[in-house]
């Protein structure tokens, strides 16, 4: 065996001991083989693959493998290697006897290439516990690298502030790209150059391997900023150059949860130490903490109160008990406790508050806090007390002067009614018609006012209907005024049913028309109508009214019972009878009345029997005028009562003269109108100008109509009878035309009845006036009264007369009514010679 080292001039046997000694101790496994089987080994060698050192040599090389084929394989892979004269070197799992595997590390080279079977001499070393650690250091390295890749948090490794390595969270956060980062100065993820100046110095404090952290805000690649949490360390403190290891949090979100959390915070504790009222937390009755306003409330300076027992707020244990137990059990059923307490200051001065008590938190064993809330109720109470007590007083003012109130509009509301009520009598009897309810003639006025206003716009004829009922003078004078109210009345409804709605009728006075039963009287009233129509007739009220009353009077001049529209003409009419009415005036002092005579024939004397006095004006422009024409006119206007009086006066004078001159002395008839009949003094004018004119009442007899008898029964009476007593003669004059009563008539003290001429008229050819006349002979007759027929005209009336039984006769057969001058005839007329 050649030597492995050189001899350096030892001997062979003493190389040989030292080079066993070599083997014997060497550290590694050292063996030669040869034929492929060992040859010479160490005994670590032999232990490394478990032999003992004598079973070790020998042993075929494949035992060492752990399969056949790895041996196989081995040898075609070292062979060539070997062959070649290089050291062949291979890290293999080999075999030990007891067949378990260990990780071999071997290096062969061969003894002499040349000679491929001189052996070849091999190191061995057990790497297992080697290879064991790599295995691990390479997977924790692995896993490392995933960590690094995954993690949530950006990883990075600088070097002279340079990044070496990053993970892809850094580069995200920063805002790079996989790659980019790498080998770029760290300054890029500060914002400013003087920021990143800033930070230099921190690397001399991390050098002792103590950690670095702080919160910063850091760039973007974009240029916007974020809050991160940075913590960083040197990688080795043994060797600076290794660099520093960082990590990186962005932290916004979690700061801006802060800063809320902050601001939310330093509200509440800004609303805490403001707030208007007392607050106080409380754990187990002891105060934790209390705001401002309730030191204020309590009196206690500030902070005194932590720590203290709540005891310290009321006036006595039992105060403090009670709140206690009124309170906690509803505190702790988690409900809100609300009460008025009173509580004592620090001073020990009492006040009240009103207390507000939740529960915060959980219950912590038998431990909880309380918040309460304080207002001092104090004034309010008081104010409240003031208020009950103001509210007391002012409830019993009130109901007193309610009641006065109530008493005073009552009686103001009585009193509005009232004059209400008397107003709209007022008004309405200013308006209206006393007797039949009708407007009168203001209301009148003013409603035609507005029609025609209203006509005007609707272009409208509008007619005003004058009604004047005929003769309605007699039916009031014979049968009383009574009646005649009753009449118009029932002519007021009658018209009012009539009519429509919009149309008025208004009574002005007077009289209306319609036939009515009234109290067992059938009343034939007619009437006399005039119309106006506007605008033709008139463009104003008072046109109108006028012009419908002239029409009126022409349906009374044209035989009444009629109606007649107004036409211009008319107003000539009417004009005439003012002119008269105004010439009539004058006509009695400018002693233009005459009076005529007519004679009164008893035929069975055969001589006048009397004289009837019928008056005549004698108008110098127009000459004679007879009675039908101005008596209606002197009756309307009341002039008949002068006249009357001066033909009364006239007669009497006339017949004396006539005395006086030796005739035969008669009694002469004066007319007397109604109107001068009803006349209050007519007994003592009568009487006085009997007296004047020195004539007896026997020879005066006065005419009075049938209306004007049955006007006022019981005064008509006692005139009559007062004539009758001063020994006047009263004749009923027209007898048969009105509306007498027998039995009145009977009861009067009259003493002729005067035939009507209408019946004389026709008596020859109509048996009704005939019957008429017949009656009314007998009738006088039988009543013990003189009877006279007006109006006889003919012989043929005459012989009718006389046959009926009548004897005393007036009439133009026997002479006509004659100036006084012409007295021969009057006394003598030719018919009786
Ligand atoms: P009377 O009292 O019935 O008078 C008779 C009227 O008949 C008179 O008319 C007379 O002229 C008229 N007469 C007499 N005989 C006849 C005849 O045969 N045929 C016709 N057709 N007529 C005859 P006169 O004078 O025109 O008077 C008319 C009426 O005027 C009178 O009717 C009387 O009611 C009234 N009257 C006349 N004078 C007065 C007077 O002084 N005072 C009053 N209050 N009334 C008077
Ligand atoms: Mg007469
Ligand atoms: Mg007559």
């Amino acid at each position: 065996m050649p030597p492995i080292m050189g001899t350096g001039g030892v001997t062979a046997a003493q190389a040989l001991v030292e080079f066993q000694a070599i083997l014997e101790n060497a550290t590694i496994g050292i063996m030669f083989s040869r034929n492929r089987a060992v040859v010479q080994a160490n005994p670590l060698c032999a232990q490394m693959f478990g032999y003992r050192y004598d079973e070790f040599i020998g042993l075929s090389g494949v035992e060492l493998y752990p399969t056949p084929e790895d041996y196989a394989a081995a040898g075609r892979a070292g062979g060539p290697i070997l062959s070649a004269g290089q050291a062949y070197e291979a890290e293999t799992p080999m075999r030990r006897k007891d067949g378990s595997l260990f990780w071999c590390r071997q290096s062969a080279k061969s003894i002499d290439p040349l000679h491929p079977h001189a052996g070849s001499i091999w190191i061995m070393e057990d790497v297992t516990e080697d290879r064991l650690m790599r295995d691990a250091l390479e997977q924790s390295t692995a896993e490392l690298g995933a960590i690094f890749d995954a993690a949530l948090i950006g990883i990075t490794v600088l070097r002279e502030r340079r990044i070496v390595r990053c993970n892809p969270r850094f580069e995200e956060l920063l805002g790079y790209a996989p790659g980019q980062l790498a080998g770029k100065s760290i300054r890029v993820a500060y914002p400013t150059d003087a920021a990143f100046a800033a930070m230099a110095g921190i690397y001399e404090t991390m050098k002792d391997g103590s950690p670095h952290r702080r919160e910063e805000s850091l760039q973007r690649r974009d240029g916007s900023e974020f809050w991160a949490r940075i913590s960083g360390r040197t990688l080795d403190p043994e060797s600076p150059a290794a660099g520093s290891l960082w990590l990186i949090e962005d932290i916004s979100a979690e700061r801006e949860a802060a800063d809320r959390l902050r601001a939310a915070l330093a509200e509440q504790e800004m609303i805490f130490d403001n707030a208007a009222v007392g607050i106080l937390f409380v754990r187990n009755r002891f105060v934790q903490r209390c705001n401002t306003r309730f030191e204020e409330i309590f009196g206690w300076p500030a902070g005194e109160l932590v720590g203290r027992s709540t005891r310290v707020f009321f006036a006595n244990e039992d105060e403090y008990l009670g709140l206690g137990a009124r309170a906690y059990d509803v505190i702790l059923r988690r409900r809100v406790y609300i009460g008025e307490q009173e509580v004592i200051r620090k001073d020990g001065s009492h006040f009240w508050v009103r207390v507000t008590g939740r529960r915060v938190g959980n219950l912590q064993g038998n431990s909880f806090d309380v918040i309460w809330i304080f207002e001092d109720v104090t004034e309010r109470r008081h104010a409240q007390e003031e208020l009950l007590r103001a509210r007391d007083e002012l409830e019993v003012r009130v109901v007193e002067r309610t009641q006065e109130l109530a008493t005073a509009n009552a009686q103001l509301q009585g009193e509005i009614y009232e004059r209400m009520q008397a107003e709209q009598r007022i008004w309405h009897m200013a308006h209206h018609d006393a007797l039949t309810g009708l407007p009168n003639r203001a209301l009148l006025l003013d409603r035609l006012g507005q029609a025609l206003a209203q006509g005007d716009r609707n272009a409208n004829n509008i007619a005003v209907m004058f009604l004047d009922l005929d003769r309605f003078k007699s039916i009031n004078d014979t049968l009383g005024h009574h009646i005649g109210d009753e009449l118009l009345k029932h002519v007021a409804d009658r018209l009012r049913g009539v009519v429509r709605a919009v149309d008025t009728v208004s009574r002005l006075g007077g009289d209306e028309f319609v036939a009515v039963r009234i109290e067992g009287h059938e009343l034939r009233a007619t009437p006399s109508i005039g119309i106006s129509v506007y605008p033709d007739d008139g463009a104003e009220v008072y046109t109108l009214m006028k012009n419908a009353d002239t029409a009126m009077y022409h349906a009374k001049e044209a035989g009444r019972n009629n109606f007649q529209f107004f036409m211009p003409r008319m107003n000539a009419a009417a004009e005439r009878f003012f002119k008269l009415e105004h010439r009539l005036r004058g006509a009695v002092e400018a002693g233009q009345l005459r009076l005529h005579y007519q004679p009164l024939v008893d035929l069975q004397s055969a001589s006048v029997c009397g004289m009837e006095a019928l008056v005549r004006w004698l108008d110098p422009e127009h000459g004679l005028i007879s009675p039908g024409e101005f008596i209606p006119v002197a009756e309307e206007t009341g002039l008949i009562l002068p006249i009357g009086e001066w033909v009364l006066t006239e007669a009497l004078r006339q017949n004396r003269r006539w005395q006086e001159e030796g005739r035969p002395a008669l009694p002469v008839s004066v007319n007397l109108s109604p109107r001068q009949f009803r006349q209050g003094n007519l007994v003592e004018t009568v009487s006085a100008i009997l007296a004047e004119t020195g004539q007896p009442a026997a020879l005066l007899e006065l005419e009075i109509t049938e209306s004007s008898l049955m006007h006022d029964m019981d005064e008509t009476l006692d005139k009559l009878k007062a004539l009758s007593a001063m020994g006047v003669r009263l004749a009923i004059d027209d007898f048969g035309t009105g509306y007498s009563s027998l039995a009145y008539l009977k009861r009067f003290p009259v003493h002729k009845l005067k035939v009507d001429q209408s019946f004389v008229r026709d008596l020859n050819e109509d048996k009704d006036d005939a019957a008429i006349v017949s009656a009314i002979i007998g009738m006088a007759k039988s009543l013990g009264l003189d009877i006279l027929a007006e109006g006889v005209e003919t012989e043929a009336q005459l012989a009718a007369l006389i046959e009926y039984g009548c004897g005393k006769f007036q009439g133009y057969y026997f002479s006509r009514p004659l100036a006084p001058e012409q007295a021969d005839a009057l006394f003598r007329p030719a018919v009786l010679n």
